[in-house]
């Protein structure tokens, strides 16, 4: 079938994809589709070396697109790149060029594709990346305080853990929870509560400095911290701290029975973790310590009795 090369060339100028073709021995355009023009800015009659074509291209992507396509090209093989070529107003256009190698007597004569602007796609990529990455630290991250949560709390105790117990380390972990919180709710509404329980974790949060304090939300009105490479006598001072801080923002607690103020109760536990330890074991101490300090009549610490077979050994620094 013969077709007039002008209806070739009529049917390749009116494609949203942009045609073009590079002789291989003397890089030089051999054609650009007008439409590049619409596209980028710059003229066709611009487009004359492959040298412009690499300089119209984010210095980012322009070593390695280059270098791809040359190589490629050298051997032969039809192959496509996506990069972000500059428009003539200073911007810049994802593209995705599509090279077909184009062989005479077994040589490669010319290099022919098309360009299209993938410049959609790219934003809709890049906005589901964006949104992954906030969907990762959302769900670490507790819905109502802002702090990490319970998920995150079971990831950290478990690297902690390991660490502590291989370098024989004190691991301490502190648990907090607000005394009549019931009531509070009762008192002001549950709105308030939620208020208040930002306000307290927030507090927490500006109570443990070191970086690698964890401060969390474990539950309703619960907190939990833990503190690598702490040992006991600085872990109870932290856990004073936080019942001191939460006392001075003297939040009214009309409905509390004991004190006119919001006050919280904490356990504070320490341990270098033996081989076959167990940190559920360790955890729940810690629980059990922060009962008895509500027993105890609220609004204190509870540390676990030190125990003269195993002491805390010396080394970390205190607070
Ligand atoms: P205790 O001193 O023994 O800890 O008494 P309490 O009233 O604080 O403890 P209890 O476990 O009986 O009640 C906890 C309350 O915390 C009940 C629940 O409605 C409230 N709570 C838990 N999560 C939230 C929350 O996200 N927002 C609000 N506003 N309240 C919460
Ligand atoms: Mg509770
Ligand atoms: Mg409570």
């Amino acid at each position: 079938m013969d077709i007039d090369p002008t209806v070739y060339k009529t049917l390749l100028e009116s494609t949203k994809a942009i045609p073009w073709k590079i002789d291989w021995k003397t890089l030089k355009f051999a054609y650009i589709g007008p439409q590049i023009e619409q596209l980028l800015g710059w003229s066709p009659e611009s487009w004359v070396s492959a040298q412009d074509w690499a300089e119209r291209m984010h210095p980012e992507d322009r070593d390695e697109t280059f270098n791809y396509c040359v190589s490629q090209s050298q051997a032969g093989v039809d192959h496509e790149a996506d990069y972000r070529a500059l428009t003539k107003d200073g911007g810049y256009v994802w593209i995705r060029d599509v090279v077909h190698v184009v062989r005479k007597d077994g040589e490669v004569e010319a290099l022919v594709g098309f360009m299209f602007d993938i410049s959609e796609r790219k934003k809709t990529e890049e906005e589901l990346i964006t949104l992954q990455k906030e969907l990762e630290e959302l769900s670490f991250k507790d819905g109502l305080t802002g702090i990490a949560n319970r998920r995150l709390f079971d990831s950290i105790i478990d690297i902690e853990w390991t660490n502590a117990r291989r370098n024989q380390q004190p691991l301490s972990v502190v648990m907090l929870d607000i005394d009549y919180f019931k009531q509070y709710n009762d008192h002001y509404g549950h709105l308030k509560g939620d208020d208040t329980l930002k306000q307290v974790a927030q507090t927490l949060a500006a109570a443990a400095t070191r970086a690698r304090d964890f401060v969390g939300r474990y539950g309703g009105e619960e907190f939990i911290l833990v503190l690598p490479e702490t040992n006991e006598a600085s872990a109870l001072k932290l856990a004073e701290r936080c019942r001191t801080m939460v006392s001075q923002l003297q939040i009214p607690h009309a409905g509390s029975p004991q004190q006119p103020i919001l006050t919280c109760s904490l356990g504070v536990a320490t341990t270098v973790p033996a081989p076959d330890a167990d940190i559920a074991a360790f955890i729940d101490s810690v629980d059990k310590l922060l009962y008895q300090a509500k027993q105890n009549g609220r609004d204190r610490v509870e540390s676990a009795p030190r125990s003269p077979a195993a002491p805390t050994p010396p080394g970390p620094r205190t607070r």
